[in-house]
């Protein structure tokens, strides 16, 4: 039964459950400085259907760049030196949005909850939100799995972002497989464009607008292990957890800013809770 004050409890007016007034903020001039200067350190190539791993010292930027067709990309981060530590896709939801853009942080999980990488350039920064509601770079999804993939329509399926993350951190670190799982988390969405259905508040996808040499860069925080799968959906217009779609590799590369550029930066404390927990 429909109450009769129904109307009034609805019009209720929301409040943000976390504003960001308080929220230590990235020093955007000073990257945007540093960024002026920058080497290529390293490059890597992740292969359609595939996984690549990559080292980001602390005060290094990464780039992730589309280069032969459209193509999405899920990404999980870590302490290079600690596993624990690891990208919070959840709370970096709470405290960012759905999506991310150019000054928006990837914050680690509890107990640490520091911002492990900022992003400083997105070339998708104009797309906004468009008219299905759609946006890009998500942190709303989880990963594409080989279980859900069983669980709704059966079969094994092994290129899953899920399966491709698994098999590089193992390889990169010289893991079981089943420990390396464990590791695995919810990833940042590059370059894949979603939203929730007005009518269902279903999470819908709809093909990337990233066209070769799109790009988004992030400066590292604290020291990082990266892991970027080339998601086997392409740019997701149809289907993830198949080889129907045509996938593109992409390229990571890690630069080094020059020396001196920055000046007055260092790496973010871990969280200041005491962690008695009320004891
Ligand atoms: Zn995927």
């Amino acid at each position: 039964m429909t109450p009769d004050d129904a109307a009034a409890r609805r019009a209720v007016k929301p409040v943000i459950c976390y504003p960001t007034q308080t929220l230590p903020q990235p020093d955007m001039a000073l990257y945007t400085a540093a960024r002026q200067g920058l080497t290529t350190v390293d490059q890597v190539i992740v292969p359609p259907r595939d996984a690549a791993s990559f080292h980001v010292p602390a005060g290094h930027f990464f780039r992730i760049t589309s280069i032969e067709g459209p193509q999405v990309g899920d990404l999980n981060l870590w302490n290079f030196n600690d596993l624990s530590e690891r990208f919070y896709s959840g709370k970096t939801r709470a405290l960012h949005g759905t999506h991310l853009t150019t000054g928006h942080r990837m914050w680690s999980c509890l107990p640490y909850l520091r911002p492990m990488a900022t992003i400083t350039h997105d070339t998708l920064g104009w797309y906004g939100t468009d008219e299905h509601g759609g946006r890009v770079h998500d942190v709303i999804g989880t990963r594409c799995d080989p279980y859900t993939h069983n669980l709704l329509a059966g079969g094994q399926y092994h290129q899953c972002c899920h399966s491709n993350l698994t098999r590089e951190l193992a390889g990169a670190r010289g893991m079981a497989l089943e420990v390396a799982e464990g590791h695995v988390h919810d990833v940042l969405n590059v370059f894949m464009c979603t939203g929730f259905t007005r009518d269902t508040g279903q999470y819908f996808m709809k093909a990337s607008p990233v066209r070769p040499g799109g790009h988004i860069e992030f400066f590292a925080e604290i020291n990082l292990l990266g892991v970027l799968s080339a998601c086997p959906g392409g740019d997701c217009s149809s289907e993830h957890s198949s080889d129907a779609a045509p996938c593109y590799p992409l390229e990571v590369t890690v630069l080094r800013p020059e020396e001196n550029a920055l000046s007055g930066w260092s790496a973010p404390q871990i969280n200041g809770y005491d962690r008695t927990h009320g004891v």
